[in-house]
């Protein structure tokens, strides 16, 4: 049973329990006959599993009160009609609720969150981020929920200001003091999140050659999450428009330091910093030094383009065979392809190895089910346990 079914069954028995005991505490002297009334709310309950929203939408409006003991009710039912899809049902709902003024004010902030989210599914955003802002105004309770919201609604609209603004109301405090204790994963979370607004600010700032205001706001950037990779290569970026090629370096080299599976981002950065020394010896021996380190085939496809310029043609190719044995990839086959034709013979022999190298590694088989994939043909899948779901692999890598 696929979790979402058994997400729908859940809330149905919710809906059904709600609305059973919105049944019972129904004030006497408002219910006909117990059988009329038990016939509406299983008139109702089939509408909803037959799927006729709009029916089962306007039976619950009519006919179930709204008190404090139903309301999980009605929520759990506009909830199910907005996971439907069935927006507008949703926000009926939700409106009806808040048009009822017996109910509590945490309450109606409560209706007021879930009556945002339905705007939110329908596009309406300007009316959610009206409803958000008085939740995070009024309510203590659901204030956090709305600035999330808004948060991402800010952020889909690129208003960045405005989302750094809402982002940095869900950080405590303490991130301004002089020891602030760990973040948790949620904080760390709204910080990464404010790195990118920053430089997302400072890409055009970057283009209209704005370098003093852009710099500013890569330093909030950086000072906000200071593994955002973008947050260095674009203050790299900066560094060399200000003719400051050690300082960009700098900033790469703490890119490859902290997260070498970027190296070949950084590349094209390194290539202008060292252009702006003009030292061929020291540009190959950097990106040597990054090539082992970072293990990037671009740096070391890079390495054996400056051997081959400075040392001829010799030398670069044992370099990158020597590179290419150790690690095939695709990139360095069709490096090791591009050399001189005298290489020719022993770039073939490398050629079939490096092919039977991946042909091992890659999978032959995949369950058309589950998506499990091996290098054995199994007629029952070991993953999802169905018969006859697994077939040969077609396609460039396949059969
Ligand atoms: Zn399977």
């Amino acid at each position: 049973m696929s979790t979402e079914l058994i997400q729908f069954l859940l809330i149905l028995v919710a809906v059904a329990s709600g609305w059973l005991l919105g049944f019972w505490y129904r004030p006497k002297k408002r219910r006909g006959s117990p059988d009329d009334n038990a016939s509406s709310y299983y008139k109702g309950l089939n509408y909803l599993l037959s799927e006729q929203a709009g029916a089962a939408v306007m039976t619950v409006i009519n006919e179930l009160p709204v008190n404090i003991e139903t309301l999980p009710t009605h929520l759990a039912l506009g909830n199910l009609m907005r996971s439907k899809g069935e927006v507008d049902g949703a926000i009926r709902i939700h409106q009806n609720l808040l048009s009822r003024p017996s109910l509590p004010k945490d309450k109606l902030y409560q209706v007021h969150l879930e009556l945002a989210r339905d705007y939110i599914s329908a596009g309406l955003l300007d009316r959610a981020e009206r409803l958000l802002r008085d939740v995070v105004d009024e309510s203590a309770i659901y204030r956090s929920d709305a600035l999330e919201h808004l948060q991402n609604i800010y952020q889909s609209e690129k208003e960045w200001d405005q989302a750094i603004a809402v982002a940095r109301l869900r950080l405590p405090p303490r991130r301004w003091l002089k020891k602030p204790a760990t973040p948790t994963a949620a904080e760390k979370a709204v910080e990464c999140a404010l790195s990118h607004y920053h430089c997302e600010k400072a890409q055009p700032l970057l283009n209209s050659h704005d370098i003093k205001s852009a710099s500013k706001e890569l330093q909030m950037a950086r000072g906000y999450d200071s593994d955002n990779v973008r947050a260095y290569l674009l203050s790299a970026d900066v560094a060399i428009s200000q003719n400051k090629p050690q300082q960009a370096l700098d900033l790469l080299q703490s890119v490859i330091e902290r997260q070498p599976v970027f190296a070949c981002e950084v590349l094209p950065i390194f290539r202008k910093a060292f252009a702006g020394f003009g030292n061929q010896a020291a540009y190959l021996d950097a990106l040597l030094r990054v090539a082992e380190k970072a293990t990037s085939t671009a740096f070391i496809v890079e390495c054996a383009a400056v051997m081959a310029e400075r040392d001829g043609a010799n030398s670069a190719s044992a370099y990158l065979y020597d590179a290419a044995m150790q690690r095939p990839t695709l990139a360095l086959l069709s490096a090791v392809l591009d050399l001189p034709e005298g290489e020719r013979g022993r770039s073939v022999a490398l050629v079939r190895q490096l092919l039977d190298q991946l042909n091992v590694e890659k999978p032959a088989y995949r369950c058309r089910h589950c998506g499990f994939s091996g290098q054995k043909l199994h007629w029952l899948c070991p993953s999802c346990e169905q018969w006859g779901t697994i077939a040969p692999i077609r396609g460039i890598q396949g059969d």
